[in-house]
């Protein structure tokens, strides 16, 4: 009786897996290169491409395994874009469930607590802290999420309720319009998932801020440049700024604070321009707001001779893909130029680029080709990326998007 049972369970269990067993993606013969050597990314034209797979829906979990029988990992499969599997296991039949999350949040946290006093950062980075297509901001008992990629939508309620049973949060706001969410044929919305979208205040490097979390940019606030702010903020006591491309005043309301003698924050947008205001207002310091596009603005600033002892240029993505290099390249050469004309003479000068497609190398040689072209000299002082809130996967480094570099001039 025993062993009938035993076997009849063993039937059962063999039964089962074959009945629900999940698809398996082949890595092509001597392909897959980064992915065999640890990265999370394996490209369409690596992948054995046949009727079965080219008919998986997008964001299906699926092993990953190579041709020649070696596992890769747990992926999240979608055969519609470029980047057709986002490892999220380094084994095959790992499950991205509530205990995953959980797992992989929980980590983030830590890391977070470790680096900072008070509850305001990016919680989470995408690969860089192993969720692939997720990105997380966090504003006290607010959180803002974005996803970008197929198979992260599907598990966006195990996300909710990990994210539910780490830190209560009030407010979840998903944040899913950004472009490239196209490139997985996901719709663009825009979505309170708990609580109420409003203003809220943002705390970093001892300055308030306010963001707008429904309709601000990207998830209402940039805490990317927080070491970089903080840096320029201490080099502008009794300085003049002129804080270009300054969406809510992230720079230039913490110069203001550090003691700048006057602080100008210059952005094509009006809603963002009031915020700066008003933050600026609860720092009790004041800064002046011009709505003008930047290129026109600081031609003018510098036909009339007008010098900052600081200027910061921070402007959107130039290069937003690969064949928007040369010319996104020519434009930051130019703002360069532009720019080192209106910083007084010893004055300091930030250029930032937040294009994934342009790399740092490149981005340096235009900037300093620009300052040079001007005719002035300068060295660089200061070369950096985001903060530590944004971790890069290693074998990723093209996700270490944020490149500022401020340089003395002459
Ligand atoms: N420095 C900011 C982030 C800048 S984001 C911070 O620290 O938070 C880029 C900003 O450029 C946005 O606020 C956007 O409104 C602005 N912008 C885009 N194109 C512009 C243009 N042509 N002229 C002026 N501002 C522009």
């Amino acid at each position: 009786m025993g062993a009938l049972l035993v076997l009849f369970g063993v039937r059962r269990a063999n039964a089962w897996p074959i009945m629900s067993k999940r698809p398996t993606v082949t890595v092509k013969p001597r392909e897959g290169r980064r992915a065999r050597a640890g990265a999370p990314w394996i490209f369409s034209n690596e992948i054995a491409m046949e009727g079965a797979t080219k008919a998986l829906p997008p964001g299906s979990v699926v092993d990953v395994k190579g041709d020649d029988g070696q596992d890769f990992g747990s992926g999240f499969f979608n055969p519609k874009s470029l980047i057709s599997v986002r490892l999220f296991a380094r084994k095959v039949g790992a499950a991205a469930d509530e205990k995953f999350f959980a797992g992989h949040l929980a980590r983030a946290l830590a890391l977070r607590e470790r680096i900072y006093d008070r509850p305001f950062y990016r919680l989470v980075h995408a690969e860089g802290d192993g969720l692939p297509g997720l990105v997380i901001d966090r504003f006290g008992n607010v959180l803002v999420v974005q996803i970008t990629i197929a198979g992260m939508e599907e598990k966006l309620p195990v996300l909710l309720a990990a994210l539910n049973k780490l830190l209560t949060p009030e407010t979840i706001i998903l944040r899913n319009d950004t472009p490239s969410r196209a490139l997985e044929g996901l719709e663009s919305y825009v979505r309170v998932a708990q609580g109420a979208a409003s203003r809220i205040a943002v705390e970093e490097n001892g300055a308030r801020y306010f963001a707008d979390l429904g309709q601000g940019q990207k998830t209402g606030w940039y805490y990317d440049q927080r070491d970089n702010r903080a840096f320029i903020a201490k080099l502008a006591k009794g300085r003049t700024v002129l804080d270009a491309y300054s969406y809510t005043g992230g720079f230039g309301i913490l110069a203001a604070k550090a003691g700048a003698k006057e602080v100008i924050c210059l952005d094509s947008s009006e809603p963002a321009l009031k915020l700066a205001e008003e933050s600026a207002a609860a720092n009790q310091v004041s800064v002046r707001a011009v709505k003008a596009d930047v290129f026109e603005e600081i031609t003018r600033l510098g036909a009339q001779k007008e010098r900052f002892d600081i200027v910061i240029a921070d402007p959107p993505p130039f290069v937003k893909s690969r064949k928007d290099l040369e010319p996104g390249a020519k434009a930051y050469r130019k703002l360069a130029r532009l720019a080192a004309d209106i910083t007084a003479p010893g004055g300091l000068l930030l250029l930032a680029s937040c294009s994934h497609n342009i790399p740092l190398e490149r981005f340096a040689s235009e900037c300093s080709a620009g300052i040079l072209k001007g005719g002035r000299g300068a060295s660089l002082i200061h070369s950096a990326g985001a903060g530590a809130d944004h971790p890069v996967h290693p074998l990723l480094p093209e996700s270490a998007y944020l490149k500022a570099l401020v340089y003395a001039l002459d």
